[in-house]
């Protein structure tokens, strides 16, 4: 269904005041065609959208939404260790982790209770507790939007190796809205292997006390240190991490830790980027901005990285899209002047 002038506000977990030209539903590759065609009609660009939670929806979207919803999970092949299953864009992402997880197929059990649906995950290939989406996905399937004259539409695909997946980025974060992702295949494991290494997962699973931790230990493990870390968007809009953490060489990290000696950082196995990384929140509370408000926004007070929208609350004008960047921008300014160092917004600006 096609909607007009549409209020989205609700559309984004950081609930910023915001109105889209049009918004149209797509459930299946017919859906597509029509938004090509109306799109193109109307000369508006199309701008896909999840679940909103890794978003910042400018007041005005000057761009017909398109809404993800095509679901379906098919098993297309498997041998003795490995099952590849082909998941559509729109199926939420916690729900996927939690099926593969019943019926016994491995690697995504750190990656639990990241908010989103799945076609979004490639986007920026997703990470938490030490694991990146990009080592279980085999391929992505997608509608090039950019020959939106054709009538003859077909779903192409780029196998992992093709996407250009590095730290929260791939070939469709740079090229955003001209891929449209319409299903992710997935390479899972018959045979289950413990992801263990990140420090807190690490700890919890010591306290937990079980000397050989299965799949589900570790997925509940993960929603538990989920749970006690991050605010829930429903209560606290939010968009999880707001900053990246920030990619250095050792030449850099010498010359800061001759400043700043207990500057936390950690060693990064990632063939594309520099070798270390430092933790955003680290910075951002040296730079006392954790748990600090400007009008009603604020960084988290138990976590520097999470910027949280109050303007929902009682007394306050809801918050837009530019007095977010104002917000970040100061933050952003800060933590260069103290450490010569930029830091880069996670969340999609979205206009
Ligand atoms: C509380 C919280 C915790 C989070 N924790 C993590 C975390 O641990 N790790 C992590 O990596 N991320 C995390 N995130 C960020 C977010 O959950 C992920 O990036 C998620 O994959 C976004 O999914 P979405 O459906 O909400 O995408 P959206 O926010 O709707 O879209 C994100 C981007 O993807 C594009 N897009 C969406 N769907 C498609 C599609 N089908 N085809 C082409 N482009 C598309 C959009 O245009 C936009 O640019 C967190 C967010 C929140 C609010």
């Amino acid at each position: 269904m096609i909607y007009r002038d549409v209020d989205m506000t609700n559309s984004s977990t950081l609930r910023l005041i915001s109105t889209a030209a049009a918004k149209l539903t797509i459930h299946t590759i017919s859906d597509i065609q029509d938004a090509i065609n109306f799109c193109h009609e109307k000369n508006l660009p199309m701008m896909p959208l999840g679940d909103g939670s890794n978003v910042i929806l400018s007041s005005t979207v000057n761009a017909c939404i398109l809404d993800m919803a095509m679901l379906g999970i098919d098993v297309i092949n498997e041998n003795s260790t490995n099952i590849w299953v082909r998941v559509g864009a729109g199926e939420n992402w916690h729900e996927w982790v939690t099926h593969a997880l019943s019926k016994n197929w491995f690697g995504l059990e750190n990656l639990a209770l990241i908010p989103g649906r799945v076609g979004a995950a490639p986007i920026q290939n997703i990470g938490a507790y030490g694991i990146e989406v990009a080592s279980y996905i085999d391929s992505v399937e997608y509608v090039d939007l950019s020959r939106n004259h054709v009538t003859d539409l077909s779903v192409l695909q780029l196998k992992s190796d093709e996407c250009q997946f590095s730290y929260r980025n791939s070939i469709f974060k740079q090229h955003r809205s001209n891929r449209l992702i319409t299903s992710v295949t997935f390479c899972l494991d018959k045979v289950f292997t413990p992801h263990t290494d990140y420090p807190s997962l690490r700890q919890r699973i010591v306290a937990l006390d079980v000397p050989n931790p299965h799949a589900v230990d570790i997925f509940q493990a993960v929603i538990n240190l989920r749970e006690k870390k991050l605010p829930d968007p429903k209560l606290l809009p939010n968009a999880g991490s707001f900053f990246k953490n920030v990619q250095i060489n050792p030449a850099t990290l010498e010359r800061l830790l001759e400043k700043y000696p207990s500057l936390p950082f950690y060693e990064v196995n990632d063939d594309q980027s520099a070798c270390v990384k430092l933790p955003a929140a680290w910075l951002i509370e040296y730079c006392g901005f954790k748990g600090q408000q400007i009008g009603s926004l604020a960084m988290h007070a138990n976590q520097a990285l999470v910027l949280i929208n109050k303007g929902l609350d009682e007394g306050f004008q809801n918050n837009t899209a530019e007095k977010v960047l104002a917000f970040a921008d100061t933050i952003i300014r800060s933590v260069r002047q103290e450490f010569d160092l930029t830091l880069d917004i996670e969340p999609q600006f979205i206009e």
